[in-house]
């Protein structure tokens, strides 16, 4: 749908309205304030509103409002799956307001805060944070999707620990929801994303976590069906006090792989536990028997060091990807990950993750009833390639080629924080359980009857 025209006094009544910068493409600035984390995205909105205050978003949504034009929020570009072409965009990266109250466990972020900043903030008083593979990536745009974080199996969702957002909807207007004020919209906000307004803080509650076990085995690629039959067996047995993922990685020549890695394929286990180290390790041992590790980084550490056990990209990238759930960890499965991405293969994708899902992550959270899906799923599947040559072209269809092999051990649907630029049409049934988008579209009908708020993960109604 094309957005309508903006015209400069339109765009100078936008600037006496907020205080932040207000800016278009003829701007200086205009680049860094639409920046996305995934370089291959284009964001080009006709203007985009550098908003400092929940006011500024506000005012800027009643002037999207007032002249139809489409609304698209941004934080740090970690979920810019889609381009973005016209309308206004609203970064939020300003918003950068954290607090953490060690005797409530209880944390209060604004929209641009991200993990990094309230991990630092909790870690020296005993506490965790529910952030995912990197923390580099937003508390509330992460959470909004549901949050599938690193402990996830021990402790649920981002979003069940959620206990309120404060959010400006399209009428202007700021509300604060939680469990007791409009339930309904505060359930919806758990798992939606950004389909019925703009949130502007969050609160949520801590952990009380001293510390961990956790880090990576990189094993040889050319050992990938010993490793990854020998994963499935034991990662099933795995109490939830224990999280892993393993994912088969073509590094690329880059001062941002460790030296032993660079160019290499490789077997990548992830494990992280908050058992006592001496039980933890025990877990353990059985993956440490098995090939001949080229590294193994797996041991006592602080929450502080997180990152270090998926070692996400720490640089923005251009790149393309897609996530499925997946039903198992058959031997089929193996078979078709093999022929698709293992050793034997000139297979394009960077990474091609499996996550181990369950445990906490399948109990219902208290609360009004929430849109998080993946409650149901064994097992997330998630591809990554990057977008540059000569590989580029190649992505699209290795993706395609590899989930279609995996036939009915994958499955249609997806979670809205892994659907990727490739996963589909976006903000589809596919995305959420069909009660959780039946409910969606009924919210997004009546939050947002023109569908303004269309980028990126939008309901379809
Ligand atoms: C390297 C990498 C690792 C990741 N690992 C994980 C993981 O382990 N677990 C996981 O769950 N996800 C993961 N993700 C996905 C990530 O959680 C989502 O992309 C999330 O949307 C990023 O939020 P953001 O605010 O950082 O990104 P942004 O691109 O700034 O925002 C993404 C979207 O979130 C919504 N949004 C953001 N802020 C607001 C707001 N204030 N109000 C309303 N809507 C808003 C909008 O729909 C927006 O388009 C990962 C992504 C990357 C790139």
């Amino acid at each position: 749908m094309k957005s309508p025209s903006i015209s400069p006094d339109d765009v100078a009544e936008l600037r006496q309205q907020v205080t932040g910068p207000v800016l278009t493409a003829q701007d200086e600035g205009y680049e860094r304030e639409t920046a996305a984390y995934n370089l291959a995205t284009p964001i080009h909105p006709d203007v985009v509103v550098g908003a400092t205050d929940a006011d500024d978003v506000a005012a800027a949504v009643a002037w999207a409002a007032a002249r139809q034009v489409p609304i698209g929020v941004q934080a740090t570009g970690h979920g810019a799956d889609r381009p973005i072409d016209g309308g206004m965009l609203v970064n939020t990266a300003r918003l950068q307001d954290c607090t953490v109250n060690p005797d409530t466990r209880i944390a209060r972020v604004g929209a641009g805060v991200r993990w990094q900043t309230v991990l630092e903030a909790a870690v020296p008083h005993g506490l965790a944070v529910l952030n995912g593979s990197t923390t580099d990536v937003g508390v509330v745009g992460s959470t909004l999707g549901g949050g599938l974080p690193v402990l996830g199996r021990t402790f649920g969702f981002a979003a069940d620990h959620v206990r309120s957002f404060d959010v400006v909807t399209l009428d202007g207007r700021h509300r604060t929801v939680d469990a007791e004020h409009e339930p309904e919209l505060f359930g919806l906000l758990r798992g939606g994303k950004g389909n019925l307004g703009i949130v502007t803080a969050m609160e949520f509650q801590l952990i009380p976590l001293e510390g961990l076990y956790g880090g990576g085995i990189f094993y040889p690629g050319a050992d990938a069906r010993e490793v990854l039959a020998a994963w499935s067996q034991w990662s099933a047995d795995l109490p939830e006090t224990a999280a892993t993922s393993i994912a088969l990685l073509r590094l690329p020549e880059m001062d941002i792989v460790p030296e032993p890695l660079r160019n290499q394929f490789v077997v990548h286990l992830r494990y992280a536990s908050t058992a006592p180290e001496e039980e933890a390790a025990r877990l353990l041992s059985p993956m440490r028997t098995i090939s001949r590790p080229v590294m193994d980084t797996v041991g006592p550490m602080s929450y502080r060091d997180v990152d270090a056990i998926h070692m996400d990209p720490p640089v923005p990238l251009p790149y393309l990807d897609a996530g499925r759930l997946l039903n198992d960890m058959s031997d089929a499965t193996i078979e078709a990950l093999l022929a698709h991405a293992g050793p034997d293969t000139d297979c394009p994708l960077l990474l091609v993750e499996i996550r181990l899902m369950g445990g906490a992550l399948s109990r219902t959270p208290e609360g009004p009833a929430d849109v998080v899906a993946g409650r149901d799923a064994a097992y997330l599947i998630n591809l990554v390639g990057l977008a540059v040559p000569p590989d580029a072209e190649r992505v699209p269809p290795a993706i395609t080629e590899l989930l279609g092999a995996l036939d009915e051990h994958v499955s249609e649907r997806t979670m809205v924080n892994f659907q990727g630029a490739l996963g589909g049409e976006p903000g589809s049934a596919h995305v959420w359980t069909a009660e959780g988008h039946a409910r969606l579209a009924a919210a997004k009908a009546h939050y947002d009857p023109h569908g303004l708020l269309r980028f990126q993960q939008s309901v379809h109604t």
